[in-house]
């Protein structure tokens, strides 16, 4: 479905931006990969601004265009308790500043339909004790999309998911429990992924400035 297009992924090392990757190229997508650890396509921090205009000319160099972004990499979480000046502006660093400087430098570059996905979480509209610095983030994220769509409307789609409780590294130390789940399980990372090829594709072209809530019912 998705031969000679070349989606970008934030974070796509582990977890849930592992499986967006490898969905994307079992349909024939070339995937960039930026994350902090070794391995991929670039290895950097998303929090830094040359980085990122390292990282972007880096893709046009090699592909001359881009089709997807998809924002995936995750940010900090402190709550107010123990969270210093400068681990919240990282968060948000990560967490909304990335995302919108990558939509900014890829701007001129984007191939007809294409489509930007932020990944957001639950914890947009529901939140937990000593989490500020996460939650300012996902919820900075989730208005970032719709504004971004409605700048960017008839040129590249914008579209956020909220995951709820979904099974990776990131909630071993979160500690869900499946049992209290109303699905009666945590999601997978491919839960999240199906949904951003869909978003994606052209059967959601008409699909903007939409979030799509995954979380099993926890949230409804
Ligand atoms: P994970 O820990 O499995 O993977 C996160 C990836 O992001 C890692 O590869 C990590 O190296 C990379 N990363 C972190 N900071 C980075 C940085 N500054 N620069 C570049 N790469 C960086 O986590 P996950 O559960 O797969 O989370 C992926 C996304 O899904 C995150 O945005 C997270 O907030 C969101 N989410 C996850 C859940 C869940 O239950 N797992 C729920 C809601 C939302």
């Amino acid at each position: 479905m998705f031969e000679n297009k070349v989606a970008v992924v934030t974070g796509g090392a582990k977890g849930i931006g592992k499986a967006i990757a490898e969905e994307f190229r079992k349909e024939g997508a070339t995937v960039c990969v930026i994350d902090l650890l070794p391995g991929g396509y670039f290895v950097g921090d998303v929090a830094d601004q040359t980085v990122l205009e390292q990282f972007a000319r880096k893709v046009i160099a090699d592909y001359g265009h881009v089709d997807y972004l998809i924002n995936n990499a995750l940010p900090l979480m402190r709550g107010i308790d123990a969270c210093t000046y400068e681990e919240f502006n990282y968060a948000l660093r990560v967490g909304v500043t990335a995302p919108f400087y990558l939509a900014k430098l890829f701007m001129p570059y984007f191939a007809p339909g294409g489509a930007i996905v932020n990944i957001s979480s639950s914890r947009d509209r529901m939140s937990q004790p000593q989490t500020e610095s996460y939650t300012a983030a996902k919820g900075g994220i989730s208005a970032l999309t719709h504004a971004l769509a409605v700048s960017l409307a008839g040129k590249v789609r914008v579209n956020s998911i909220s995951p709820g409780w979904i099974d990776t590294d990131y909630t071993v130390y979160d500690g869900p429990d499946a049992a209290q789940q109303p699905a009666g399980r945590v999601g997978n990372p491919l839960d999240i992924a199906n949904m951003v090829l869909y978003l994606c594709s052209d059967k959601a072209g008409f699909l903007t400035g939409e979030n799509i809530c995954i979380d099993g019912g926890m949230t409804r």
